[in-house]
């Protein structure tokens, strides 16, 4: 993710915005954070065989990145788990919302503007681990919530 350029400040959420607390179950068609790429990467989340199947074969020749034979040598002589394959990542720049104006890397299957209005564009066929690494309102998710939140703010006192 990155910052805005000075032509194009990001909105800021103000200091009184409310992160979501237990009780209220937050809305993924609103939110679309556990979508998103910390840094620049080429994929996001695993996909195994049985995730391909659901897939199918289309979408997993053009979206699913399978690790070589180099990479899992590399990966395993750094002590790293490799996974059979993940989905593609693209970098887009967000049109509206807290983040309007940042770049971010996502899943290639997140469509719309994070944090405003965003879409799984294969929700019914997702990977397994979009069904379980993140469920909404659960202690990850609020977490996670609740840090992108802090960075905002912590932008905010960058850019003033
Ligand atoms: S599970 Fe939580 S973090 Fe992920 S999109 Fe839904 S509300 Fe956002
Ligand atoms: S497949 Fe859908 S739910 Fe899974 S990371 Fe991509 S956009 Fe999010």
């Amino acid at each position: 993710m990155t910052a805005p350029t000075a032509t194009r400040k990001a909105k800021i959420p103000s200091r009184s915005t409310k992160v979501t607390t237990k009780k209220q179950k937050p809305e993924c068609t609103q939110c679309g954070l556990c979508c998103i790429c910390t840094q620049d990467q080429d994929r996001f989340c695993d996909v195994t065989e049985k995730d391909e199947k659901r897939l199918g074969a289309a979408l997993t020749k053009r979206y699913v990145i399978h690790t070589s034979l180099f990479e899992a040598c590399c990966m395993r002589d750094d002590g790293l788990r490799f996974p059979d394959g993940a989905l593609a990542t693209r970098w887009r720049t967000m049109s509206r919302g807290p983040f309007r104006g940042w770049s971010m890397c996502t899943c290639v299957f997140l469509e719309g503007t994070v944090r405003a209005r965003v879409r799984c564009r294969v929700y019914d066929r997702r990977p397994d681990v979009c069904r379980k690494a993140m469920v909404p309102g659960e202690r990850a998710c609020i977490n996670l919530r609740a840090l992108y939140a802090r960075g905002l703010l912590d932008a905010e006192e960058n850019v003033e």
